[in-house]
């Protein structure tokens, strides 16, 4: 935790200090809140999974004009609830991509907006166009939008709750999205925009259909890299990390990128499958990339493996878990200078213009 200055931008950092921004003033703020830093499917002590809140206002209201979610993995509506952002107020959701652990807490998130705010507006659902990968199938963000609500349908409840109160749509949670969906592309596209802020997106490698963000307004940009991976997918290769992310991210305040720990490499003995440790970006490599592309702040999120756990799932933690020191030692060793930030969910960071 702490409070520095930095080109004319000053930052709050750290877990549970909002309102704490000294001066109560109209200055423009942006504040990014990692609603959950779970890496991949499975659970740690009640870690939500991944997502992050960017919310850009003035420091009167909190930073609360506009409230974009990146990708919703399980809890983050509890996880949003804990910091007073009803998921009704929310302005939009982006996907990185449609793997469960970044798009399961949808459901619940937009099953209660049309619980109790079923007359709109709608929430903005922004993500990849369909593609059919390699092997066939399609990837298709639209469609996971659009059926949201199908095992509520079938199992009757959405007719017995309209019976309750038909004001609601009777289509049920799908209705209330706006899904908006682009064609990635290595060169950065304006996905989304709203007054002073706009958000741009590019095609990255994890999945098919991967994409990362870059938010920019008054108070300070964030890129939002996802799962993001080199397009080479696997050693031999400059880096693990994304060079589609790396251009995004130049003279970023804040790069927020999920991030694998070295020792789940195939030297570490954990067993973790290499393709799958391939397909993440390392922590010292997100080091060299934030270093390369001038970016202040590095938080990262799910993490694999959470902090203090000894397993990543089924395969084991050599040390016997992780500390934060550990993640930042190895983010060190690229010769990365600039701030490093790791925690548990809703670990934040403030800039604020001054
Ligand atoms: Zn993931």
């Amino acid at each position: 935790m702490g409070n520095l200055k930095l080109r004319g931008i000053s930052i709050l950092l750290g877990l549970g200090l909002a309102g704490m921004a000294g001066t109560a003033q109209a200055a423009p703020c942006m504040e990014v809140v990692l609603t959950g830093v779970q890496g991949g499917p499975p659970v740690f002590q009640g870690q939500a999974g991944a997502g992050t809140l960017v919310r850009y206002g003035t420091e009167e209201n909190k930073c609360s004009d506009v409230l974009l979610q990146f990708d919703a993995g399980r809890g983050t509506t509890q996880q949003l609830s804990k910091i007073g952002v009803p998921v009704g107020k929310l302005n939009a959701v982006f996907f990185t991509h449609v793997h469960s652990d970044h798009s399961e807490g949808l459901m619940d998130m937009m099953q209660l907006r049309w619980h109790f705010n079923s007359g709109g507006p709608k929430i903005d659902m922004v993500c990849s166009d369909d593609i059919t990968a390699p092997k066939g199938h399609i990837m298709s963000c639209r469609s996971y939008g659009a059926n949201l609500g199908a095992a509520l349908i079938a199992s009757g409840e959405m007719a017995q709750r309209l019976a309750e109160n038909p004001k609601r749509l009777p289509g049920g949670p799908s209705e209330l999205l706006n899904i908006m969906t682009f064609m990635g592309s290595d060169d950065a596209q304006t996905v989304w925009e709203k007054g002073d802020v706009k958000v741009t997106a590019v095609k990255s490698r994890h999945v098919p259909g991967h994409a990362s963000y870059r938010v920019d307004t008054p108070a300070g940009s964030v890129v939002i890299g996802g799962d993001a991976g080199n397009d080479t997918p696997a050693p031999p290769r400059n880096a693990s990390t994304s060079a589609q992310v790396e251009a995004l991210a130049q003279g970023a305040d804040v790069v927020v990128h999920s991030v694998i720990h070295p020792i789940m490499g195939p030297d570490g003995e954990s067993g973790f499958p290499p393709p799958i440790y391939f397909r993440q970006s390392t922590a010292t490599d997100l080091g060299g990339l934030s270093q390369r592309a001038g970016v202040k702040h590095l938080m990262l999120t799910h993490h694999i493996p959470p902090l203090g756990a000894s397993k990543q799932g089924p395969y084991p933690v050599k040390k016997g878990g992780l500390s934060a020191d550990d993640y930042i030692q190895a983010v060190r060793e690229s010769g990365y200078d600039g701030n490093i930030v790791i925690g548990p969910d809703l670990t934040k960071l403030r800039l604020v213009a001054e």
